[in-house]
């Protein structure tokens, strides 16, 4: 796109834009908004505008409390559910400190940070996720539920796939904001929809998540569903994930195709994996941040839960789709929509760019099917797990340097110290499962 802030305030006249959000998202990935009326769009441009940092989580102290908004002018879009006279546009933001340098507590920062570190190795990273979400219904006070009265499956048509309306919409407005979906479609669980859309730059497809997860929240209100990002809102069928197409560019070459080797994967690609797979453990408290994401990781829902790659089947953390040439990629499936994007990209490309640094070759694909394995077969070829849940996940991640490097010791911080709360607070509460279990038998 490449916009100025000239293309903005035409865009905004044209338009009749006239009230702005300025959006930027806190460590834990929570959509922010300030809205200004147009006539302060020039200041805001200029990074003028001001906003108290202090009442964000994770941002700072209230001594240090000033925090300034500069627009990506490349973010501007109109709202296009919102009337067309008058209309609502946004533009994302860059967070920085007074004294005009970058705040190190802004994931947008944090991701553009390490994307600055591929760059001096001469990369651009691409990205394409595959988000789920369930679509339930509302009560009559409009209050969200876990009902569904949708019994369709993959792939299936109208009429029993109630969400289609919906979800059709959802695709609609999403081109009108200058996505490009490549498909749409139910997903295996009753409820559960996928839309995907084209990869593009990591920074460019971290704005398009947040806006992507808000755009189906409020097109889902409008049909009077809730749509829902939680990774495992019901026990006992497929949750949702996010998985990750991820490759480097070189010169405006995939960089990781290499048509003279046997599975025609370059090194770099090798090493990229190898990377991964090494710090998949340590980065899974940012792609997998609540108590719920690690419901999701259990065997039997096409969740993974084994460290191991392969090129064949679909059980795997990371599987190499057959495409090669420009689609040559390396599909992460972890990652769950509950992620704050800008620092799940952030730690997946710092991992890989740590294989390619340190040239970690990747152990052997697996090909059989993991989950018919025993524990013995596991260990003899080397297989570990993912952590089993949120408090392992934070272990793993404060002893991870390469980890923390990637975060900046502002963020880690709080956001080790955040997650830790979550996780005390599920720690300490009485589930019903434990009533269901205990109350009676003792
Ligand atoms: P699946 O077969 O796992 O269901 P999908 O077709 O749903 O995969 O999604 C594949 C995603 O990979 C899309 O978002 C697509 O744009 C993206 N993709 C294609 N080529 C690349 C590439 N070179 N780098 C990153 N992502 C890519
Ligand atoms: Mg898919
Ligand atoms: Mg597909
Ligand atoms: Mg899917
Ligand atoms: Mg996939």
């Amino acid at each position: 796109m490449g916009y100025t802030k000239e293309d903005v305030l035409r865009m905004a006249r044209e338009f009749d834009v006239k009230f702005i959000r300025l959006q930027f998202t806190d460590i834990l990935g929570v959509l922010k908004n300030v809205a200004i009326p147009v006539d302060q769009l020039q200041k805001a441009l200029d990074g003028e505008m001001m906003f108290d940092g202090s009442s964000i989580d994770g941002f700072v102290r209230i001594e240090e409390s000033d925090m300034y908004l500069r627009p990506d002018p490349n973010t501007f879009v109109i709202f296009p559910w919102r009337p067309q006279d008058g209309a609502v546009a946004r533009l994302i933001c860059d967070v920085y400190n007074p004294d005009g340098t970058p705040f190190a507590g802004d994931p947008r920062n944090v991701l553009k940070s390490v994307l600055a570190e591929a760059a001096e190795m001469g990369y651009t990273m691409n990205v394409g996720p595959e988000l789920e979400f369930f679509l339930f219904l509302t009560d009559a006070e409009g209050k969200p539920t876990t009902i569904t009265h949708d019994k369709a499956g993959y792939f299936d048509m109208t009429p029993i796939d109630l969400g289609e309306n919906a979800r059709r919409d959802m695709v609609l407005t999403l081109e009108q904001m200058g996505f490009e979906i490549e498909a749409s479609h139910h997903e295996v669980a009753a409820g559960q929809h996928e839309i995907d859309f084209k990869y593009s730059d990591a920074l460019d497809v971290a704005d398009k998540i947040v806006t992507f997860k808000f755009v189906v929240r409020t097109i889902a209100q409008r049909h009077g569903l809730h749509a829902t990002f939680m990774p495992k809102p019901i026990f006992g069928i497929n949750g949702s994930g996010m998985h990750t197409n991820m490759s480097l560019f070189k010169d405006g070459k995939n960089a990781f195709y290499d048509p003279t080797t046997p599975d025609q994967l370059s090194e770099t690609a090798k090493y990229y994996i190898g990377g991964l797979l090494k710090n998949v453990r340590s980065f899974a408290a940012i792609t997998n941040p609540t108590v719920n994401s690690y419901k999701r990781l259990v065997p039997g829902y096409e969740a993974p839960c084994y460290v191991a790659w392969s090129c064949r089947n679909r059980s795997p953390l990371i599987r190499i789709p057959a495409k090669r040439g420009a689609s040559t990629r390396v599909e992460l499936r972890s990652p769950d929509p509950s992620c704050n994007p800008y620092l799940a990209l952030a730690v997946c490309l710092k991992a890989g760019l740590d294989g390619i640094k340190n040239k970690i070759m990747p152990p052997a694909p697996v090909d059989e099917n993991i989950y018919h394995m025993d524990a013995a077969r596991r260990a003899e070829i080397g297989i570990v797990s993912l952590p089993a849940n949120l408090a392992e996940a934070i272990d793993e991640l404060e002893k991870s340097e390469v980890i923390k490097e990637a975060l900046g010791p502002h963020v880690s911080e709080r956001y080790i110290e955040a997650k830790r709360e979550e996780w005390d607070s599920f720690r300490i509460t009485v589930h019903p499962w434990e009533v269901e279990e205990y109350l009676t038998k003792y």
